[in-house]
């Protein structure tokens, strides 16, 4: 290890995400982060286009969130939940209760986003299983939806686009329907639901749940679908005995342009995970929120318990930032906030959509996507964006940005400006 510089040391022993070891994409170290800048440690300064994957809403650094967490290590920075209980995970409770659907009751803390959702899919199979219906134990979902990375997340992620292709057989078989092809804002046609109808009818009396994605498939290729899919699946789901589970981990704490996606329809899941917004960012924290009628109903059957409790289940550090960060987010305008965003957005990016490599321009409240026709080299489109002063990271045929919604309009002029510019100098690799 002698020899090796900080940034050779990290290329050589530590893996970094969805990299080869040894052919890994380059890192750029980051010395500090602030507000929605992120400072690189040769001290080159980048306008944060990302909000680190949807979760840094608030930005970095905030003066607020930093003294959540300081506050709450003068009294512990953990305690097993376990026999324990702490004022973070109850308080934190409260303010979920307050802003989730009305019907979600119960709320189960994990550690991550793909916990929540293992989290979910083992409390719909305890809930039939609790009466008796043992057979109940798959899940159908749409085709480029992305759920998570653990075992059972990756088995409801899209079978192509996700990582079935590798792990195989190895994967539970779940039954994949074909993605909402209805856009956000297009005009509903009910064809858009009719394979989901055919699948549950086929299929449900070994069916769980349904799992999606409400309104915008995020990792899976960021589409936006018409809220009219989500008001049919769930009356299917209510009709043919299936629990509905949103997937709220990316889509929540205004980022779509609601305080959750499931507003947009006004429908309400049986079981709902949300994560990555719930600390602003600062850690990892998720929760799994269900209905008194299915958390009774597990609890009532055989087993009597529900079989889960991880060791950093409602850490205290974690619940404290998350309650400050949701509050610091009810407290203020944050939807004329986001209109902002997605005002500046539409404006900037719609032009895009003349040029003939552009495949589709997008925005939904503070997400904003162009999808070309081909595949980009991210290592090279990268480094583009890194010269630039921006942080964006492409992957697949998408260029899309979800910027903390703290940016202000220069910076937001200036992450686009950049943005627009390398698409247009694409135009000289296509033709
Ligand atoms: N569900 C969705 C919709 C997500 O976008 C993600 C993360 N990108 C996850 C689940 C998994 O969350 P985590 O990475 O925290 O495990």
């Amino acid at each position: 290890m002698t020899g090796l510089n900080d940034q050779q040391f990290d290329l050589e022993h530590i893996w970094h995400p969805y990299t080869s070891m040894t052919h890994p994409l380059p890192t750029f170290k980051v010395k500090k982060a602030y507000g929605a800048i992120i400072e690189l440690e040769d001290g080159r300064q980048l306008i944060d286009g990302m909000s680190s994957w949807w979760c840094a809403i608030h930005g970095y650094n905030h003066p607020e969130l930093n003294q959540a967490v300081v506050d709450q290590l003068q009294n512990m920075s953990h305690i097993m939940f376990g026999g324990f209980t702490h004022d973070p995970a109850i308080q934190l409770g409260k303010l979920l209760l307050g802003i989730t659907p009305p019907s979600l009751d119960k709320i189960f803390y994990a550690d991550s986003g793909s916990v929540a959702v293992e989290v979910a899919l083992k409390m719909a199979v305890q809930f039939w299983s609790a009466q008796g219906q043992i057979q109940k134990t798959n899940f159908v979902t749409p085709r480029s939806g992305y759920h998570g990375d653990t075992w059972n997340a990756m088995s409801v992620c899209d079978p192509v686009t996700g990582m079935h292709q590798i792990f195989g057989s190895s994967l539970p078989n779940r039954i994949f329907v074909p993605a909402p092809q209805v856009g956000f804002y297009d005009e509903w046609n009910q064809s858009d639901i009719l394979e989901l109808e055919k699948t549950l009818v086929e299929h449900h009396a070994t069916v769980a749940g349904l799992i999606l994605e409400p309104i915008v498939q995020g990792a899976g290729g960021m589409r936006f679908y018409h809220p009219e899919y989500l008001r049919q699946a769930k009356l299917l789901c209510e009709k043919y005995n299936i629990l509905l589970i949103f997937d709220e981990i990316a889509t929540g704490f205004g980022r779509t342009g609601k305080l959750f996606a499931w507003e947009h329809a006004q429908v309400e899941p049986d079981i709902m995970c949300i994560g990555k917004g719930l600390t602003g960012g600062y850690m990892t924290l998720s929760a799994t929120l269900t209905s008194k009628h299915v958390a009774e109903t597990i609890s009532h059957g055989e087993a009597g318990v529900f079989m889960h409790g991880p060791t950093f289940m409602a850490n205290p550090l974690a619940c404290a930032v998350a309650v400050k960060s949701t509050q610091l987010l009810i407290s203020q305008d944050w939807q004329s906030n986001i209109q902002r965003i997605e005002q500046h957005l539409k404006q900037v990016l719609t032009p895009l959509q003349t040029l003939e490599y552009v495949r589709d321009v997008r925005v939904l409240g503070a997400i904003g996507v162009v999808e070309l026709n081909f595949n980009i080299d991210m290592k090279t489109l990268q480094q583009a964006f890194v010269k630039r002063g921006v942080w964006i990271r492409p992957f697949g045929k998408l260029v899309y940005v979800m910027p903390p919604y703290i940016i202000t309009e220069q910076q937001l002029k200036t992450l686009l400006e950049q943005l627009v510019e390398v698409i247009y100098e694409m135009q000289e690799q296509v033709v």
